[in-house]
Order: structure tokens, then sequence, then C-alpha cells
């Protein structure tokens, strides 16, 4: 892709996008605690001295997920950080990005602000995410092809085991990879030929009516999908007619999870679940605060054989561990974005597979789909080589912005192609969507005095 060699690469400069869209005027997205978000990213381009063989200039393109008001703020976090990867190389990165990655989530200073949660894990997973898309861009290839060939040292090498020693160190964590090498590469043709299953919530979305459930429901049957997820929360009696409709769309075979986005506590989540259990739930998402380790595990306990899924919103891998070891989640839903990037996540993987749970991981919003689409990829082909109970979240929202959009057919993920990490949003939605005086914007606070 590139025509110069990874040291002489510097990333010089940087341009941050606040990117939203108004997903709320249709209620896409919408859950019982969320009940209007605009999906928004924290856009960044890492800018180099190099070019692309055909002359472009060589960029890195990254992203965080937010659901509107307090973008500005991941986008001000980004901003703060980027001193610390203004002048550095690629090679120099490469070399060590255990080193790179700490330097950030570690400053001295900003760690503060943390660590390693909140505003500053955000705006530290746009730009982890984006050095990762711009080396798979130089080496020509997509980031989960780059992982899945990557040395087993190397991968240990770029993961910070901090804190999650005790569950996963250095040797463990090395043996667990080699553990997989001899099935590797069956594993890699097998993903480019079928990809990896993909589930399907947009039939579900709180504020939706009863007809569009029904509408949704078939044509994501329709799409191939086995797997559908609703929101739960707002009315038990809504509730119970609107997984009464999905059950009667998706037929028995059908596989429903419910997801309540932390709506409840610990007795009324059990209280809640029990009129609904009769649907036949595999998951029960996010029932409570998502920093409730113990609660989670009492919650699993209680409702069994209906599974406890949670991840989306855990702040770190110290809790990640935390939850595994204690039973509290069943299902393991990691985020592209939510943690440190990509080498958070491959710690994440690692204690996944140490304690045995499944890896489905979280994805929808602005750009999740796109990344998580390699995620998922790295994580079967190195860590969890089984795809028996695993699926990953697909939203049919919001591809149409991005070069390189994922690809579901007939249910399932498709392997990304194109060099880099998906990231990379089209220049014209870029302008159009950009806050507050995208043309988007503009043209909607002038027409219904619109201040979001
Ligand atoms: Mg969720």
């Amino acid at each position: 892709m590139n025509n110069q060699h990874p040291a002489l690469i510097t990333i010089l400069d940087f341009d941050i996008v606040d990117l939203r869209f108004p997903t709320s005027e249709e209620a896409h997205g919408s859950d019982a605690v969320h009940v209007d978000p605009d999906y928004s990213a924290a856009y960044v381009v890492l800018r180099t001295d190099a070019r692309t063989h055909d002359g472009a200039p060589l960029e890195g393109y990254g992203l965080t997920f937010t659901i509107g008001r307090g973008n500005e703020i991941v986008c001000q976090a980004i901003r703060s950080l980027m001193p610390l990867v203004q002048g550095q190389t690629l090679a120099h990165i490469a070399h060590d990005r255990r080193g790179f990655w700490r330097s950030l989530a570690q400053d001295s200073q900003f760690r503060w602000l943390g660590p390693e949660k909140g505003v500053m894990q955000l705006a530290l997973a746009a730009i982890v995410n984006a050095v990762w898309d711009l080396e798979a861009r130089v080496a020509g290839v997509p980031l989960w092809k780059l992982l899945a060939n990557m040395p087993a040292e190397e991968l240990v090498a770029a993961t910070d085991l901090h804190g999650i020693r005790d569950a996963v160190d250095e040797a463990a964590m090395l043996a667990m990879l080699h553990a997989n090498d001899a099935t590797r590469d069956a594993r890699i043709k097998h993903v480019e030929n079928a990809g990896f299953p993909a589930y399907t919530t947009s039939c579900g979305w709180i504020g939706y009516s009863d007809e569009t459930i029904r509408t949704r429901c078939r044509e994501a049957l329709n799409d191939g999908f086995t797997h559908f997820k609703m929101k739960i929360g707002q009315s038990i009696e809504d509730d119970v007619r609107r997984a009464r409709i999905i059950r009667q769309e998706i037929g028995a075979n059908g596989v429903l999870m419910v997801d309540a986005n932390q709506r409840f506590d610990v007795q009324q989540a059990i209280e809640w679940i029990k009129p609904l259990a009769q649907f036949n739930l595999w998951w029960f998402e996010e029932p409570i605060s998502p920093d409730d380790i113990l609660g989670h595990a009492e919650i699993a306990r209680a409702i069994q054989p209906i599974r406890v899924a949670t991840g989306e919103q855990c702040q770190n891998r110290v809790m990640f561990k935390q939850f595994l070891a204690s039973g509290g989640m069943q299902i393991c839903q990691l985020d592209s974005c939510r943690v440190g990037g990509v080498n958070d996540n491959l710690a994440i993987m690692a204690l996944a597979r140490r304690y045995g749970v499944p890896v489905c991981p979280h994805a929808g919003g602005v750009g999740l789909c796109e990344l998580v689409a390699h995620l998922i990829m790295v994580d079967y082909i190195r860590f969890n080589p089984s795809m028996d109970g695993r699926v990953c979240e697909f939203v049919d929202h919001l591809h149409e912005h991005f070069v390189d959009p994922c690809s579901v057919v007939n249910g399932r993920y498709r392997a990304p192609t194109l060099p880099g990490y998906s990231t990379q949003v089209k220049p014209e939605s870029l302008i159009a969507f950009a806050f507050p005086h995208g043309p988007e914007w503009t043209r909607r606070t002038k027409t219904k005095g619109v201040s979001r």
C-alpha cells in the first residue's frame, strides 16, 4: 500500500471531527435508558509524511462511539493526548506496542482522569484504533489478518497484562496462543469462506411500533438471521407483548435474547425476567449497573438457564477479569471502542479464553460493526477456536458512510478484505454530519430550532 518503510513514516499531525448522525429522529438505537440517541463518533485522522503507492497522503483513521451530547468532550480528550503521539515513527510504535499503549493509558498526569475508564478510555480507543489502522494499511492487509498472522510473542508483547496477571500472565497467554497455532491456517480459510455468525438487534428497538417490529423480524429472517435481540425495561406488559410478537415471527427455532441496558436493580431484574422466561431466552444483557460485578453474579445464579451477558460498558480489563471470574459475565460482550482499543481487547480475549466464556461482541452504533468484524475473526483464529454458541451483534444502520463498510451476508459477517481497520468515513459524510456546523445540522437548526 505504501512506498516507504515504517521507520520512515512519521505521524506528524492530526484532524479530529465531531461526527453526529440524527438517529433519534426515527428511534433507531432506542432502549430503556438511552431513549433518544444520536449515534456519534469522535473521529481522528493521523496524518503522516508518507504517501501511498498511488500518491495519496498516507493516513490512519480511528474512532470511538458515543450517542450524542458530550461527543465534543471525547474529541477534546483526543486532542489533549495527541502530543504524546505526534512525531513518533510507525516503526518505533510497532517495536514496542505495549509501551506505546501504556504511554497513553498511564501517562503520569492524564491517568488521574481515569485511570483507564470513562472519557479518557474512549479517547484512547480512537487513537489506538487509528494507529492499528495505519499499521495495517502500511502492511497492505486488513487488520484481522495482520493479527491472525502475527507471531504469538508479538501479540503478547503488544498486550498490557498489568492488573490481570493473577488470571493470565505472559506465559499463560503465550501458551493459549501456541495451542491454537497448528490449526490457525484452517480457521483463516474458514472465515474467508464462511465469515462469522451475526445476530440482529434492528428488530427490537424499544421505540418501534408493533408493526415495525413484525416487519423488521420478517426482513431479518429473509436476510438469513437466526438470532434476534429485543430491548426491554420500560413496561413489563409491553415487553411481554413485544416478546410474543418476535417469538411468533421467528418461530420456535429462532434464538431470542433481551437487553435492559442497565435499567434495573438486582432484585428488580430477577423479577422482571420471570414473565419473559416463557419465550425461551438465551441471554439477559446488561440487567443492572455495568459496574456491579457481584450483582451480575447474583442474577446469573437466580435466572439460570438464562445467561447473563455484559461488557459493552465494562471499563477495562481488570473489571473484565472480575466479571469473568465471578460468574457474572457468562457472555463476554467486548466492545471495539469502550476499552483502550485493539491492545486492550487482546487482553480481554485472553481472559475470556481463560475462563471459558464465549465472546459475542457488542456492535451497532456507528462504526462498531465495521471494527468488530475484525476483532471477532482475531478471537476465533487466535484465542477461542470454535464458533459454537458464538454470535456477533449486527445493526443495519449508517454503514453507507464508510469507505469499507462491513458486509453481513446470509446472517454472517464477511471477513474484511481491504487494508486497514475499516474505520475510514467517506469525506462527504465527514462534511455533511460534522457537528454543529455541517449542513445536515445547520439545516435542522434552521427548520426545527433543534439544539442537541
Ligand atoms: Mg446492549
